[in-house]
């Protein structure tokens, strides 16, 4: 394990990767975490791909967690035909709401306020903020609205206003059912979208506490998508009660300026690290790599970059999903990441570190050294001892090693870089003893390694042992 990758490979699963051949590759090329999109496909196809996730994860003898990333109050427009429809520049066209599907040349949008939350002037962005209309005048349910940006549209298509308030609730009945469907398939992290504020995310931890109690399961940890202004503006507010964030750069660059994004970013991964939650980078990483087997050298750098600014998870979205080089995306990231993570580049400047006051990031702080001094191989703790949180900060280059209470929280820890969870009990008396033995067993130590081992005592010791 010495020296293993610590970004973690999230692949969103989709139609190109939906069979365990597909995803048995994609392990092996690196994948960590399994995305399930709820904006698009039935409860049954996903149950199916959840069986398939699974078995693959059985075949390669890897772990994967599965994430659930619920829709959220999403704008699309409704079912247009087959071919879609082509919107040239100047056109005047009419968006109408409470009607399904296009009739009178009308095209139909999901959300029903629609109409009440748009105003004359301003923008509608439609697919990915490729076409842009700016609205003339708003009659009855109608919208009328002039392309500034033409092209092809076609069924269910995102759309943003980001000139308005949209009063639809940030947690949709249809989120309810797919969050409930989640949780009786035991996924392992719920991705919120479009948050706006922290009440929802602590509504929905309600929900989830509950539903898991009845159902003897562990719960699974939420990271909240960053993709409107509101929430960057709150980010201090929602990262406190969120386990987890996720750069949704593909809707927070259409919500914001996209040149604001890459400092966002920059800024987002430095105050998840310091906070010890994982934090994602998303969309658009390998974009081209959905109709091409190579990937640009600046979607490269984006990865390398990410990275570099100690991101825990880089994110594929439609190049594992739609595209038709899945695994060859899945592998393209980790040859990025092996690279970029064998440079000093990424690597945290320890000794800038002053005013700890805390014994727990001065312990990880003489860890993250021990380990840049090539002392120890490996650390190991009880998942009950917050070290993962605090060793966040340094991000030491050797493995560190959670034994967790039982699989789901082991799979859990995926999401956070460099971490690895296996099962094993937590009594300290015997703890190292036994782990070593697992560790053996897997072969993911030998005997010249040295391993570090936290043990925190129910008396509040807490024990460096290092052998
Ligand atoms: P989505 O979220 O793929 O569900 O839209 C990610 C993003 O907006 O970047
Ligand atoms: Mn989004």
């Amino acid at each position: 394990m010495q020296g293993g990758r610590r970004t973690k490979i999230i692949a969103t699963i989709g139609p190109s990767s939906s069979s365990v051949r597909v995803l048995t590759r994609m392990i092996k090329a690196g994948m960590r975490v399994a995305r399930l999109n709820f904006s698009h496909g039935t409860h049954s196809q996903h149950k199916s791909l959840i069986r398939h996730i699974r078995s693959a994860s059985h075949k390669t003898g890897e772990q994967v967690a599965i994430l659930q990333d619920l829709q959220g109050p999403k704008i699309r427009v409704g079912e247009l035909p087959d071919a879609g429809i082509m919107l040239k520049h100047g056109e005047k066209i009419v968006f109408r709401t409470g009607v399904d599907g296009y009739k009178n040349n009308e095209i139909s949008v999901t959300y029903d306020e629609f109409h009440k939350d748009v105003k004359k002037g301003n923008r509608i962005f439609l697919n990915d903020g490729r076409l842009e209309a700016t609205v003339e005048s708003v009659r009855g349910r109608r919208v009328h609205a002039r392309v500034k940006i033409g092209g092809l549209l076609t069924s269910h298509k995102g759309i943003n206003i980001p000139d308005s308030k949209v009063s639809t609730p940030a947690f949709t009945k249809k989120d309810h059912e797919d969050l409930l469907f989640g949780l009786e398939q035991d996924v392992d992290w719920v991705a919120l979208s479009f948050v706006t504020s922290e009440e929802i995310i602590l509504k929905v931890r309600r929900i989830i506490s509950a539903k898991c109690r009845s159902l003897g399961s562990v719960p699974p940890k939420i990271i909240v998508k960053i993709e409107r202004r509101e929430a960057v503006d709150d980010i201090v507010d929602i990262l406190s009660v969120a386990d987890g964030i996720m750069l949704a750069r593909g809707d927070l660059g259409i919500e914001i300026p996209p040149e604001e994004v890459p400092i966002i970013q920059k800024e987002f991964v430095e105050i998840c690290r310091q906070a010890g939650k994982p934090v994602v980078v998303a969309t658009h990483m390998l974009d081209s790599m959905t109709d091409s087997p190579r990937a640009t050298r600046a979607e490269i750098s984006d990865v390398a970059n990410a990275v570099i600014d100690h991101a825990d998870g880089v994110m594929l979205s439609a190049e594992s999903a739609a595209g038709s080089y899945p695994d060859t995306a899945v592998r393209t990231m980790a040859n990025v990441i092996d690279e970029t993570e064998a440079s000093r580049l990424d690597d945290i400047n320890f000794y800038q570190w002053h005013n700890i006051s805390d014994l727990e990031t001065s312990l990880a702080q003489s860890l993250h050294i021990m380990a840049e001094n090539n002392q120890i191989d490996m650390i190991v703790s009880s998942a009950t001892f917050p070290i993962a949180r605090y060793l966040n900060i340094f991000r030491p280059n050797v493995p560190i090693v959670l034994a967790c209470p039982n699989k789901s929280v082991s799979r859990q820890m995926l999401l956070r870089a460099g971490v690895y969870g296996i099962v094993a009990k937590d009594a300290p008396a015997t703890f190292i003893h036994r782990v070593e033995g697992i560790l053996r067993k897997r072969k993911l130590v030998s005997k010249k390694d040295r391993v570090a081992y936290i043990v925190a005592t129910p008396s509040g010791e807490i024990q460096l042992t290092i052998r």
